[in-house]
């Protein structure tokens, strides 16, 4: 991606552009009305969104976009890294805007299926020195913790092997 990618900075609108709007932008990407509807619907999102969840909320705003067009813009999105994908073992993608300068994990309630977000500054380190004693820089990982509230009496699953 190149430094000259926004020669087409469109004027402002009455609504201040969502932040993966002016991302789009930024990497060169044409923005129609729908992919708007969905960057502004991403952008609102404080969870972590389904492709059903984006669809019926982007719906609302304008109930001519199909279900097509937010596969199609989230997996554009995607590709461009504007938004991370997130596989959280029920085998639905969910999608959030992708960090930018700070770095999150999560953890999911096995029970609810809620998902905490987490930083650790030790967990970034020790990532990065394994990668590093395997003679590797890191550049990229998957890691989502999975759990039962404590207290539930749910913790002897905690010895269950899986296979
Ligand atoms: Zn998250």
């Amino acid at each position: 991606m190149g430094p000259m990618a926004n020669a087409n900075t469109p004027p402002n609108s009455e609504n201040s552009l969502s932040s993966i709007e002016s991302a789009c932008i930024e990497k060169g990407m044409k923005m129609t009305d729908q992919r708007r509807v969905i960057a502004r619907v991403l952008s609102d999102s404080k969870d972590h969104p389904d492709v059903e969840d984006v669809y019926r909320r982007a719906s609302k705003i304008d109930p001519k976009i199909s279900i097509a067009t937010v596969y199609r813009t989230l997996r554009l999105f995607d590709i461009a890294n504007i938004i991370d994908r997130h596989d959280f073992g029920d085998g639905r993608a969910r999608y959030e805007i992708a960090a930018e300068g700070s770095h999150h994990h999560h953890l999911i309630d096995m029970k609810t299926g809620h998902v905490l977000e987490f930083e650790n500054e030790e967990l970034e380190s020790i990532k990065r020195r394994i990668a590093r004693e395997l003679g590797y820089r890191l550049v990229g990982e998957r890691l989502e913790l999975y759990g039962v509230p404590i207290g539930t009496g749910d913790e002897t699953a905690d010895s269950e092997d899986e296979s």
